[in-house]
């Protein structure tokens, strides 16, 4: 019988022993850093069996070397079936063990079960490679002592893993090695102990001694060699796997850095995800693993081997909010061999946001935020489509403001900007359903009328318009606040009765627009056939007026206004005179307007005043020289400079100038016009009132300001005879002004009965044809130094003596 103690003191070879020792640690540390490898990810089932291999090996080699360093000569062989056997049990159960425990390793009940199984392992191991041995007699175990040895196994076995994958501590992986040490040794030496050899012949003995050294060498070798490949493989694979970490590490880093958003699934279900794309899909660490359609649709159907994807699509966030975005899709291979997929995603929404700021800015006007031009003509032509179908008029109204020129020139560009913003906004706010408004550029606009029935509704609509216009804008200039009277002239054009398309409508708008304006501003007209010829009329006069400006061909004809008791020539009216190259003679009274409404007045009457002054310097003093100055020219801050300028560049005395003004003047912005005015007086200008009695004739226009000259229309004047009315108009008339210190002429005088009734009424001056038609410049000279400027065969009012006899005929000058 052998017990423990003497069985390691005295029966053991005790060099051998040292290996099996050495064999032992070694193993077992080569086998916990193989476990280590399981632990990483990847290849698992290989480190596995690797592992298998290196704990079972080690346990059978310590076995083994131990059964061969037990100082007995008994041993005659060992049974190579059972032997190799004991190695296979080995590893398999070992192996078995440590996978149980490993895979699971997060329960300690299957790191101790898996611990207790690696222990039978090496009980299996054991007590199969004792019953491989050739002995001379027949052995016999100790079961007290065999209970032992398996209860001690299996407690180490049980206890090394949990040590080594609890990992409790820093010395865990030591602490491991050694309860597997003490597991196998436990076993081995308890095992031996139990055993009892009973003899049956001592002859057999010797044949043993030369195998055994044998077999030390080579299961030491073959043992050593398993253990360095197993350490070997595991330290490079440690290092190879710390390579990859870091390698893994860069590419996260690389990813995160990214702006997109990446994702990597396999079969929808994610994989990974970069930080773009945990903020896209608004996850966080704890937000459960969904699968990918949870957020983006269309993604299941499985690319091609070479496909890539590129696609517009929404993605929803877990608030359930959704954006654009856009996401492009390609195959990869995953850690583990299989195929997966990546996603890079692109959130569009400010690409979007941007794209669509775009497009309404290509549609609409940037100061009003109105439809512009184009999106009108989209919407009209809509319209226009709809109204074809149902046979229901709309209507369309081209706006366009009055003298929003001047707010520009007076207020600045800040300011005008600021009422054309009121202005749409007070348009947008009479709109009915259906109705649109935009702004075609500066101060037009034009609109879109399908809410109502038509005409009517645009003729109310306009009205509305007018009306929302009427109350006066306060607008910024400069940091003071102005109060703008502002006026729109509109024009009307229905559908299909106006025009059958959008340009025929617009244009034929715009030439109602355009008369409206001509007819008094802060009108509306609706188109009538007719007016179109009336525009281009106008247009060409246009045309050809800025040609004449440009070229010097406008001229001044002269008409003398005479005393009507002497006939002697007191002054020379200015009349302009146009002949143009296609359009032939054209009269003041047409190409004036025109002038006015398209703001050629302001050179045009500059030039006639200094080409005045001039010319009235050639004759004797004191002899005067009248213009006439239109309304609109003293809108402008310039007139007195221009007329200040005229006078002195001639050298002609302000007291030699006379301006001739209507009513009209005084009708529109009355206050400047007065201011003008007198400043103009002071300056020593006579001021006429011309076409008196043609206008609003007021009385009240008179006496505002102190007008030097009342001129009587020629109306009344060719009425004179056989129109009792007339004459009492013309008397009262020629009373009131002499009741108001005005000197009174009439004008248009043609016969010499219309001039014997004007002196009758003591009326102050004469002008008409029956003195002299409007005359050259250069004949104004000879007209002077004639005999005949005396008009010494007029018929005379009674009492009035004859001035010089040598000339008996009536005459008149004729310029052309
Ligand atoms: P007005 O100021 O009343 O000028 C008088 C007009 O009566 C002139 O016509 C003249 O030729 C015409 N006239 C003179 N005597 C007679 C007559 O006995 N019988 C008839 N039937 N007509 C007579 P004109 O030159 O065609 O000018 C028409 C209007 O054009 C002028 O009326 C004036 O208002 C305007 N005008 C002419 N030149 C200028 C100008 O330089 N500036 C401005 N602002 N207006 C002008
Ligand atoms: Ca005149
Ligand atoms: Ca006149």
């Amino acid at each position: 019988m052998y017990r423990i103690a003497d069985c390691i003191t005295v029966d053991h070879d005790i060099p051998l022993l040292l290996l099996a020792v050495v064999i032992c640690v070694a193993g077992f540390v080569a086998s916990t850093l193989v476990a280590g490898r399981v632990r990483g990810e990847g290849h698992a089932a290989r480190w596995t069996v690797l592992l298998g291999v290196c704990a079972g090996a080690t346990a059978w080699s310590t076995h083994f070397v131990s059964m061969l360093a037990y100082r007995t000569s008994l041993v005659v062989a060992y049974d190579p079936i059972l032997t190799v056997a004991s190695l296979i049990v080995g590893i398999g159960v070992m192996g078995f063990g440590c996978h149980m425990a490993i895979t699971r390793r997060s329960s300690p009940v299957f790191r101790l079960l898996g611990g207790a199984i690696v222990g039978s392992g090496v009980v299996a191991l054991h007590y199969l490679g004792m019953a491989g041995l050739q002995l001379p007699g027949e052995l016999h175990y100790d079961l007290g002592y065999v209970s032992a040895s398996v209860l001690m196994s299996l407690g180490f076995g049980a206890a090394a893993l949990d040590t080594l994958l609890a990992r409790r501590h820093a010395f865990s992986s030591p602490l491991a090695v050694g309860l597997l040490i003490a597991m196998t040794v436990s076993l081995h030496f308890t095992g031996m102990a139990a055993l009892e050899l009973q003899l049956h012949s001592v002859e057999e003995q010797t044949a043993a001694g030369a195998s055994r050294l044998a077999i030390v060498v080579a299961v030491s070798l073959a043992s050593l060699a398993t253990l360095a490949i197993g350490t070997v493989a595991a330290i490079a694979d440690r290092h190879l796997s710390n390579r990859l970490a870091a390698e893994a590490e860069r590419f996260r880093t690389l990813s995160d850095g990214a702006f997109e958003g990446l994702i990597v699934h396999r079969n929808g279900a994610i994989v990974d995800v970069n930080i773009a794309a945990r903020k896209l899909l608004s996850l966080d660490d704890s937000t459960p693993t969904y699968p990918l359609n949870r957020w983006i649709d269309g993604i299941e159907t499985p690319l091609r081997p070479d496909e890539e994807l590129i696609d517009e699509v929404d993605v929803r966030c877990l608030e359930g909010e959704t954006f654009p975005a856009e996401i492009c899709r390609r195959r990869i291979r995953l850690a583990d061999g299989a195929w997966g997929e990546l996603i890079a995603i692109r959130d569009l929404t400010a690409r979007k946001k941007s794209d669509a700021t775009i497009a309404h800015l290509a549609l609409h006007d940037p100061l009003t935020d109105l439809p512009n031009r184009r999106l009108f003509a989209e919407l009209a032509a809509s319209a226009l489509e709809r109204a074809a179908r149902t046979d229901c008029p709309f209507a369309m109204l081209a706006v366009d403001l009055d003298n929003f020129k001047i707010v520009n020139d007076i207020y600045g560009h800040d300011a005008g900007d600021q009422l054309i913003r009121v202005v749409a906004e007070r348009i947008t706010g009479i709109l009915g359903d259906g109705d649109v408004v935009a702004r075609l550029g500066g101060d037009e606009f034009a609109l879109l009328a399908t809410s109502e029935v038509q005409p009517d509704g645009a003729g109310a609509m306009a009205q509305r318009i007018l009306n929302a216009l009427a109350e006066p804008v306060l607008v910024d200039s400069g940091g003071r606040v102005a109060s703008l009277s502002i006026n729109a002239s509109i024009g009307i054009a229905v559908y299909p009765f106006d025009g059958r398309s959008i340009d025929e409508m617009l244009r034929n708008a715009d030439t109602a627009m355009y008369r409206a304006k001509a007819g008094g501003k802060g009108s509306s007209r609706f188109f009538e056939a007719g007016m179109n010829e009336a525009l281009e009329s106008r247009h060409r006069i246009e045309l050809g007026l800025r040609r004449a400006i440009e070229a010097g061909t406008l001229k001044l004809a002269y008409q003398p206004l005479v005393s009507s008791n002497a006939r002697e020539p007191i002054c020379f009216e200015a009349l302009l005179r146009w002949t143009d190259e296609e359009l032939g003679e054209v009269e003041p009274a047409v190409f004036i307007p025109v002038a006015e409404a398209c703001g050629l007045i302001m050179p045009i009457g500059e030039l006639v005043l200094r080409q005045a002054c001039r010319d009235a310097c050639q004759w004797p003093a004191p002899m005067r020289v009248a213009v006439n100055l239109s309304a609109a020219q003293f809108k402008g801050d310039d007139l007195i400079d221009i007329v200040q300028n005229a006078l002195a560049e001639s050298g002609l005395p302000g007291e030699r100038l006379e301006l001739e003004v209507t009513e009209s003047l005084l009708i529109e912005n009355r206050d400047k016009a007065l201011e003008q005015l007198n400043a103009l007086k002071a300056l020593g200008i006579r001021i006429a009132m011309d076409d008196f009695g043609t206008g609003y004739s007021s009385l009240s226009y008179l006496r505002s300001f102190r007008f030097d000259k009342l001129k009587i229309d020629r109306y009344f004047v060719a009425n004179l005879e056989g129109n009792a009315q007339n004459a009492s108009i013309v008397q009262a008339v020629v009373s009131m002004g002499q009741s108001l210190s005005m000197q009174v002429v009439a004008e248009g005088v043609e016969t010499a009965e219309q001039a014997a009734a004007l002196s009758e009424m003591s009326c102050d001056q004469l002008q008409g044809f029956l003195i002299a038609k409007p005359m050259a410049a250069h004949e104004v000279q000879r007209f002077l130094a004639s005999p005949s400027s005396r008009l010494t065969g007029l018929p005379r009012a009674a009492g009035e003596p004859e001035v010089g006899a040598d000339s008996g005929a009536t005459r008149t000058h004729a310029p052309h």
